[in-house]
């Protein structure tokens, strides 16, 4: 069976952060789940897009550089997921093409209808194998150019499917206008007049909205979109703890709804809900509260750090501390200031040279006055390169800013020089990891072999190693198979710890990355 989810009026409703919340949903009542984001977009995937344009990239575990969107639904439905998860027009256009070169439709036009709109179909198919219920997102707003072949495709798979074994959802927005004081239905009205044109009747409505939807408005909204008024559901501004989400739907019967629509039965009680919502409910009772800074160039886009500010929080449920998070834009010019009020702080992963002059301040700082610092990726390479610098090797640098530094400690992969394309040829996804015993890194994983994932183009020049160590660097974590630091951490200091890998990627709301919780951890006895 599948669920079809379709958004309306504007982009950024959260509609991924509702398709997780379904999945969740659904996993509790004993279903097995597929989910699937489909971005209509030309680019073969995010890799090559910045993070102004698209937020995050979320790097799966066989490597494939995917929408944020698939971060949502790993930490909700608490699985891994692979490079299946999400579909572009440039792939399928890719493969069509490809197709069509080799010959297989010798003697046919070829043509978005059938076509396009089969490959579609095929691909939501496939995901859907060995699954109860597949959740297909559909990107963008409903009436968009790139997404007319998926509502194509998608009303085709209603047909062919039948009744029963597919479902429409629409997110919308229901806007409240502060002039007039009130609730306004008609963009949705006319987003599923977009929808209904284009041969799909939505089944369930879910109301993104500020204020609470009254009775009027839940009439108008049923009338007008031939939506059952017990289908349409409300979902108010939750701020930042999303997670609160599944329950808000859940209870307004979300579950009972798609139980009627898809002809099923839950195969057990919703037990695990209650003990989702028990963990991450007591969030907003916490008493204390830690300040934690992320030190990048991208901080106008909220969306840039998404898995390291989902990850910070699954921290702060654990710690049962509150975090407020401080964006430090590194491009700045004094930003010691904003330093001073943080008990922790997190240097990300990033591209190119702006704003690493204020990275290396900030990791000066951090390593000085004893703050926990963690630093991710490009966050790693720069404090490697600040330490350098400030241990006597002056003109030290990353190949990727000097490739003429006499003191490289952050050089090229080998197998980077033959790169042409720049499109998903970094070191990405998962990659074994081994820690040493009696550094801070083992005494936050116990254990001696992880798995982390990957999204870079340069590594750490081992020439280099005795020179950190010799000025209290241990390199606590190492890539068994090519002898790659993936991790450093700092003597004499309470927390500094630096990886070559994005532990976000892999944190959970009920299960904390350790080092994460590690960080928050320390922020808090700072504190
Ligand atoms: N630009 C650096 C590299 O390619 C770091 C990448 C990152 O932070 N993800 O190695």
């Amino acid at each position: 069976k599948y669920i079809f989810i379709t958004g309306g009026v504007v982009s950024s409703l959260g509609k991924g952060i509702t398709a997780a919340s379904i999945g969740l949903i659904l996993k509790t009542m004993g279903f097995r789940v597929g989910m699937l984001k489909i971005d209509p977009y030309l680019n073969v995937d995010p890799g090559t897009m910045s993070p102004y344009q698209h937020g995050e990239v979320f790097v799966t575990k066989d490597g494939a550089e995917t929408d944020l969107d698939i971060g949502h639904y790993e930490r909700f439905l608490n699985e891994e997921l692979d490079r299946n998860s999400n579909l572009t027009s440039g792939q399928l256009y890719a493969e069509l093409i490809e197709k069509e070169r080799r010959g297989d439709y010798l003697g046919k036009t070829v043509q978005v209808v059938p076509h396009f709109t089969n490959l579609i179909k095929e691909k939501i198919r496939n995901v859907g194998k060995n699954k109860d219920i597949t959740i297909v997102e559909i990107g963008g707003t409903v009436g968009d150019i790139e997404g007319l072949p998926f509502i194509e495709a998608i009303r085709q798979l209603r047909y062919e499917e039948g009744k029963e074994n597919t479902l429409f959802i629409h997110i919308s927005l229901v806007p409240y206008i502060k002039a007039v004081d009130e609730i306004k239905t008609k963009p949705t009205q006319h987003s599923v007049i977009k929808l209904r044109e284009l041969g799909i009747k939505p089944d369930i409505l879910i109301c993104r909205c500020e204020r609470k939807l009254g009775e009027e408005e839940k009439n108008k909204l049923s009338i007008f979109c031939d939506v059952e008024k017990e289908a349409v559901i409300e979902e108010i501004d939750v701020g930042e703890n999303i997670y609160k989400i599944p329950v808000l739907l859940e209870n307004q019967g979300l579950s009972k709804l798609i139980e009627k629509y898809l002809g099923i039965k839950r195969l057990v009680e919703l037990n695990f809900l209650k003990k989702w919502n028990k963990v991450i409910s007591q969030y907003e009772n916490f008493k204390n509260k830690v300040t934690i800074g992320i030190a990048g160039k991208y901080t106008i886009v909220k969306d840039a750090y998404k898995s390291i500010k989902e990850a910070l929080l699954h921290a702060g449920f654990s710690e049962k501390v509150k975090i407020d998070i401080k964006y430090i834009d590194t491009e700045k010019k004094n930003i010691e200031k904003d330093l001073k009020v943080l008990d922790a702080v997190i240097v990300p992963g990033g591209f190119g040279e702006r704003g690493i002059e204020g990275k290396m301040k900030v990791a000066r700082f951090a390593r000085e006055k004893k703050l926990p610092l963690l630093g991710i990726c490009l966050g790693m390479q720069i404090s490697l390169i600040e330490m350098a610098k400030s241990w006597g090797l002056k003109e030290a640098n990353s190949e990727e800013f000097d490739p003429e530094s006499p003191f490289p400690v952050i050089i090229s992969m080998p197998e980077q020089k033959a790169v042409k394309n720049l499109g998903g040829t970094m070191r990405l996804g998962e990659y074994t990891c081994k820690i040493s015993k009696n550094t801070l890194t083992y005494s936050l994983y116990k254990k001696t072999l992880i798995r982390e994932r990957h999204r870079h183009r340069y590594e750490f020049n081992n020439r280099f190693k005795k020179f950190f160590e010799k000025n209290g660097c241990i390199f606590s974590g190492i890539n068994p198979e090519r002898n790659l630091v993936e991790i450093v951490e700092l003597k004499n200091h309470p927390f500094f710890i630096l990886t070559q890998f994005h532990p976000e990627f892999k944190s959970r709301p009920l299960k904390p990355h350790p080092l994460f919780r590690g960080l928050v951890k320390m922020a808090k006895k700072r504190k």
